[in-house]
């Protein structure tokens, strides 16, 4: 396996420790944990609509459990956190976190207007699905210049749900894909999003492409199985739009290497 990281990973239904273990197993070097701010303690009251997934841990807990895997296992981990881009709360989540060092924070949008899109049910109709788009599009744009994140996940996340691609498709992604290279802030090649719609991701890494846009890789996994289970297929995708480099950081300062 010639891509070595990944920087997108969960442990409220595991331990740090066996997602690292498991890193090892499947040949990785560079290992990025970044739980949902919303399953610590600090910034659950902000995020209570969000779907709580295991344990609540308090940051200082969190943080000590994940330094603590990487000197156990003597394994090259890094810190991280998957923060939430919701307008009208990023205040109050930006102060949950920012008293604490970080290798990485990830920006998310798993809202649109209050509307968590993830459980969305039923048929929304081409009208309302594409514009429900249109402004997940303008949510993400807002997140890559918030100037808070190193990385912005899964950009077609909205897929899961609402299956109304607009037209202007590749031209949002491709403008998404503009502006992040432009605040230097890497798009996340999601392997949740590659095994269930890859079409969506592929139009999503050749607009990176196009626009030499930063790639990090992370498999959004949320236990020990899950960890690289899609790196395969990023490594097609990457070498199909050439490709060559990955994005990962360390105390918030951007690496590069070459696969
Ligand atoms: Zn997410
Ligand atoms: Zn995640």
């Amino acid at each position: 396996m010639t891509i070595i990281s990944d920087f997108h990973n969960h442990i409220s239904y595991t331990s740090a420790q066996a997602m690292v273990e498991s890193a090892r197993q499947r040949g990785l070097r560079i290992f990025g944990i970044s739980e949902h701010i919303s399953q610590t303690l600090e910034g659950r009251p902000v995020l209570a609509h969000m779907p709580q997934e295991g344990v609540i841990l308090p940051m200082e807990e969190y943080r000590q459990q994940v330094l603590y895997a990487g000197q156990a296992e003597h394994f090259d981990v890094r810190l991280g956190l998957e923060v939430d881009f919701y307008p009208g709360k990023n205040e109050e989540i930006q102060a949950a976190l920012r008293d604490y060092a970080w290798d990485f924070l990830i920006g998310s949008i798993h809202d649109v207007d209050a509307l968590h899109f993830d459980r969305m049910e039923g048929d929304i109709g081409r009208e309302q699905g594409e514009a429900l788009w249109l402004r997940y599009f303008e949510l993400l744009r807002e997140a890559v210049n918030s100037g808070f994140f190193q990385v912005v996940s899964h950009p077609v996340r909205m897929r899961t749900t609402n299956p109304y691609l607009p037209p202007t498709f590749d031209e949002e992604l491709e403008r998404l894909a503009a502006e992040a290279a432009h605040c230097n802030v890497a798009l996340e090649l999601n392997g949740f999003d590659v095994l269930t719609y890859p079409d969506a991701v592929q139009r999503l890494i050749r607009a990176c492409a196009l626009q030499g846009t930063a790639i990090s890789c992370g498999s959004d996994a949320h236990y020990p199985a899950e960890v690289a289970q899609a790196h395969a297929k990023f490594e097609s995708i990457l070498r199909e739009a050439n490709i060559r480099g990955i994005r990962i950081w360390k105390r918030q300062q951007p690496e590069e290497y070459a696969i």
